[in-house]
């Protein structure tokens, strides 16, 4: 099939082939009639399917059409994160450059003034995080009325978020005859009760099972300690021929200390989290897209969705405590078409909750065979030990040392840890959360430049 079989307009096809696109991806095929239909749409396919253009390319022909009254956002897009809105908002430049469709982004941690500018004076597309859009509908500066078409992008993120019960209260501000469209990569049950209560008769479109990876990410499990991490980190980081590597982390603390060391260490490195302002968010995936770094550490929150090209690897420096986050954190490899290799990091403690994930992916993943890294880990550990007595004796893994260092010594352990405890979560506000904080009237879109 070809784009051109869909029925878009000239103008979207010329965008659509500029940007090097010349067959659309099954969920695109899929939902793209479904949305020129009118029909509402529940959507599901793995991260990195192309989900986005399959709203964005059907609803700028369907904006073409019309104009937009102050104050009064023709179609409203939901998207989890700053990141995520971002570029949806740059899948809009690029597809609609053919279009005079106006825009707003509405996200937190950065000014909003021109933003509210855009917003009295009418726009046909509005891009917002729940919480943002729910201060400003508060403060009266904005009317959904108008709204003829949802987007929930990233539902089962919202989910994890928080953002289901903001959602609803949006939904019931649109108008009820509008047409709504739910996109996700999982469909936990608090999603499917939201479709339910807010899509009318919704055309269900899914290719490939739910949280199933991608073929051409190639997965591996690392056995390691918590002591052996970062050397063995390193190690690989070293034996990687030319990478281009995402670093994910369980907790902000854990994701700044670490892009420090790899830093201290020679690597160009940057970090990303939910701490961050989004300016500086912004900006270090600008440098990280533009190759000025090639190694980006992270938190589930700053990263998951993120579309960067040419990710060669994925380095799961913990194991995610949530399942559905292994799928999104090795989706950011293995890209349109694209090979990648993500590596999770096992310790003993990690034992069940990368059981979770071979259930939810439904295979079993292959352990490493990284020898030399991981005999040098090994070596890193002693001295680390004796150094420090008394972390030594609240450190888990060096409880047993002669144990877990001959674990770490074995290049492809055959069989896996054995279960010791579940892995303990950390303290609240050290983990990634949604931070959608208002901080003040800022730059308008147009100061969002993701030219390369
Ligand atoms: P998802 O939302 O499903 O995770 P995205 O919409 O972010 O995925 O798209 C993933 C990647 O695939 C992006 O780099 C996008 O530019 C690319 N892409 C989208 N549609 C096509 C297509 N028809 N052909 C090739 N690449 C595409
Ligand atoms: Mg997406």
């Amino acid at each position: 099939m070809h784009f051109a079989d869909l029925g878009l307009s000239d103008e979207l096809l010329r965008a659509v082939t500029e940007a090097g696109y010349s067959e659309p991806t099954p969920i695109q095929a899929a939902a793209i009639p479904q949305v020129q239909m009118m029909r509402d749409l529940i959507a599901i396919a793995q991260t990195g399917t192309g989900k986005t253009a399959s709203f964005v390319l059907p609803m700028i022909d369907i904006l073409a059409h019309g104009r937009a009254r102050a104050r009064m956002p023709r179609t409203l897009i939901l998207e989890p994160t700053r990141e995520l809105a971002a570029q949806v908002a740059e899948n809009f430049e690029k597809y609609g450059k053919y279009h005079k469709l106006s825009m707003a982004l509405l996200i937190g941690g950065v000014q909003m003034g021109d933003q509210v500018k855009a917003l009295e004076k009418g726009v046909d597309v509005l891009i917002a995080t729940p919480g943002r859009l729910m201060d400003l509908f508060e403060r009266g500066k904005i009317l959904l009325t108008g709204c003829t078409m949802l987007v929930i992008d990233e539902a089962d993120r919202m989910l994890d978020m928080g953002f289901i019960p903001d959602i609803e209260t949006i939904c019931t501000k649109l108008p009820t005859n509008r047409q709504t469209l739910l996109f996700s990569a999982t469909m936990p049950p608090p999603i499917k009760k939201l479709a339910d209560k807010f899509l009318s008769n919704p055309k269900s479109v899914e290719v490939a099972r739910p949280a199933s990876a991608n073929i051409n990410i190639t997965q591996r499990l690392v056995k390691v300690t918590e002591r052996g991490k970062r050397d063995l980190l390193v190690d690989m980081l070293h034996g990687f021929a030319d990478p281009t590597a995402i670093i994910f982390c369980n907790r902000k603390t854990m994701v700044r200390d670490l892009a420090k060391q790899l830093q201290r260490a020679g690597f160009a490195v940057s970090e990303i989290h939910g701490d961050m302002d989004q300016p500086s968010r912004l900006k270090e995936l600008e440098r990280f897209k533009a190759g000025d770094i090639n190694i980006l550490v992270a938190s589930d929150v700053a990263a998951r969705g993120l579309d960067i090209k040419g990710v060669s690897h994925v380095i799961n420096y913990d194991t995610p405590w949530h399942p559905d986050d292994y799928v999104h954190r090795i989706g950011r490899t293995g890209r349109a078409g694209a090979k990648g290799d993500a590596y999770t990091f096992v310790t003993d403690k990690d034992v069940e909750a990368i059981e979770s994930v071979q259930k939810l992916i439904g295979t079993k993943i292959d352990w490493a065979q990284i020898g030399d890294a991981v005999r040098h880990a090994e070596k890193a550990e002693k001295p680390a030990a004796a150094r420090d007595k008394r972390t030594a004796k609240r450190d888990d893994a060096s409880r047993a040392p002669s144990k877990t260092t001959k674990a770490a010594a074995t290049p492809a352990p055959k069989s896996e840890p054995k279960a010791t405890k579940p892995a303990k979560r950390a303290p609240k506000d050290d983990l990634d959360g949604p931070d959608d904080g208002w901080n003040g009237p800022m730059p308008g879109f147009l100061d969002f430049r993701f030219d390369r």
